[in-house]
């Protein structure tokens, strides 16, 4: 059942419905409809629900209205695993928080020097998002008191474990005091993420959107059947047919992206890649160059693109097929954001096949499979979309400065329409082997 509230029956305070408005909500998602209720009575909570299902406002709301900002000290702890997501759910918070509290939440993560963040956390901040080593850290250097912490959450748990992160969270939660709550988030439930919640959750509610609910309706899902060495070349042609704002390609291996990358740079295409190799400042460069749209084709490994929220990406394509289900949904959950429409191509080879089947199995999705367009169409594609152009221009008029210099060319036995399509034929030409290139 799914179950959807309108902010209003959540019985929040005017501060918070009043950032909400700002912020275009216009209801709870069903994971803020179910989790917000239940931890605004205090009690503990194991959430599940895909990417994208708006679980940072599902505890953030809460957290927020747990502080008081005249407090000068921390209150509650968010722990994520990447730096990229702390300082995302902060400006989301800050967002939340900024009639009750603005300014409220502070991201600390590795990467940036520790003695600003010193700083920083002198002054009290009410709500500390971290990642875990850096968190540790300053508890060690005595920079960072828990002892007052109300809440504690742990933002993609499984995430974190994956990353090594165990010890660091207990140590961590160790420094809090023991009657604060816990709220635990966790696209999937492993093992070992029960274990965490039974030794640090005091009987936890369970909410869980349900598999039928995760896969986002907004995103059309297609497949093609294609031989591996020929996906490159198909890849290129989705991007010249379906021209996404942004994309996001998928690959498994740093190897694979770093590969993929070049292939496509040397075709001419905006692409960069981002994975766990890259150093820290390399990965925000290229997130900021991916955020102006200067790169328009991220490439990346699962981890380095879990929790990345840029709402104009149009198309995910799966270059490779991921090792397991969940993965899948992830992925396909970078694009159609907050209610944005998106597409998701894969690309799926022979041996890609069996695996494949599995996650339309668990999905449950509607994927349609389509023929490898031509490269025929393509150019239909293209011609078409330069006619529009061209009658633009045209209307626009202001063509004193061209007219002459086609005028000159013309003889008897060179007419102006042969001008028009000897511009057209080099156009196409330089087009096919520098696509993206010439139309920068
Ligand atoms: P998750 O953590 O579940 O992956 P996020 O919290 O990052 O999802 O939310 C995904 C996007 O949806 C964000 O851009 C967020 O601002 C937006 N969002 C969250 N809640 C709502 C809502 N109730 N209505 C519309 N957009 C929302
Ligand atoms: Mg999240």
């Amino acid at each position: 059942m799914t179950k959807k509230l309108t902010f209003n029956e959540l019985n929040l305070s005017k501060d918070i419905l009043k950032a909400v408005a700002d912020m275009g909500f216009e209801e709870a998602s069903p994971i803020q409809s179910e989790a917000i209720p239940v931890i605004l009575q205090g009690k503990d909570i194991i959430g599940q629900a895909m990417t994208g299902s708006g679980k940072t406002a599902a505890f953030g709301i809460p957290v927020i209205e747990a502080i008081d900002p005249k407090q000068r000290f921390p209150q509650a702890l968010i722990l994520c695993p990447i730096r990229e997501l702390a300082i995302q759910v902060a400006g989301e918070i800050n967002k939340l928080s900024k009639y009750k509290a603005p300014l409220a939440a502070l991201p600390i993560y590795g990467g940036q020097p520790i003695e600003r963040q010193m700083q920083a956390l002198r002054k009290g901040p009410s709500i500390i998002i971290g990642t875990p080593g850096r968190v540790l850290d300053h508890i060690n250097r005595g920079t960072l008191n828990l002892k007052n912490i109300k809440i504690a959450v742990l933002d993609e748990a499984d995430e974190m474990l994956d990353m090594g992160f165990r010890d660091d969270i207990e140590a961590i939660l160790r420094n809090t005091p023991t009657t604060r709550q816990t709220l635990l988030f966790s696209a999937t439930m492993p093992a070992a993420i029960i274990h965490l919640a039974r030794a640090y959750l005091k009987d936890p509610h369970t909410i869980r959107v349900a598999h039928e609910k995760l896969t986002v309706p907004a995103i059309e899902q297609i497949y093609f059947e294609i031989e591996s060495f020929k996906k490159l070349d198909l890849f290129t042609r989705l991007i010249d047919l379906h021209d996404p704002a942004l994309s996001i390609v998928f690959c498994n291996t740093k190897r694979r992206v770093d590969d993929l990358v070049s292939d496509l740079q040397a075709r001419g295409y905006a692409a960069e890649a981002i994975h766990g190799d890259l150093t820290q400042q390399k990965r925000n460069k290229v997130m900021e160059r991916f955020r102006r749209k200067e790169v328009d084709i991220l490439v990346a490994t699962d981890v380095a693109a879990r929790g990345i929220d840029v709402s104009d990406v149009e198309a995910v394509f799966n270059f490779e097929i991921p090792q397991d289900e969940e993965s899948y949904v992830h992925r396909i959950g970078r694009t159609g954001r907050a209610g944005k429409s998106g597409k998701a191509f894969s690309l799926v080879s022979g041996g890609e096949m069996y695996r494949f089947r599995d996650i339309k199995r668990y999905t449950k999705a509607v994927m349609t499979r389509l023929p490898v367009p031509s490269f025929q169409e393509v150019e239909e594609v293209k011609i078409n979309k330069l006619l529009t152009t061209i009658r633009k221009v045209i209307g626009e008029k202001k063509l004193e400065q061209y007219t002459p210099v086609i005028e000159s060319l013309l003889k008897d036995d060179v007419t102006s329409l042969d001008v028009a399509a000897t511009l057209l034929k080099m156009y196409m030409q330089a087009t096919t082997t520098s696509k993206k290139a010439a139309r920068r």
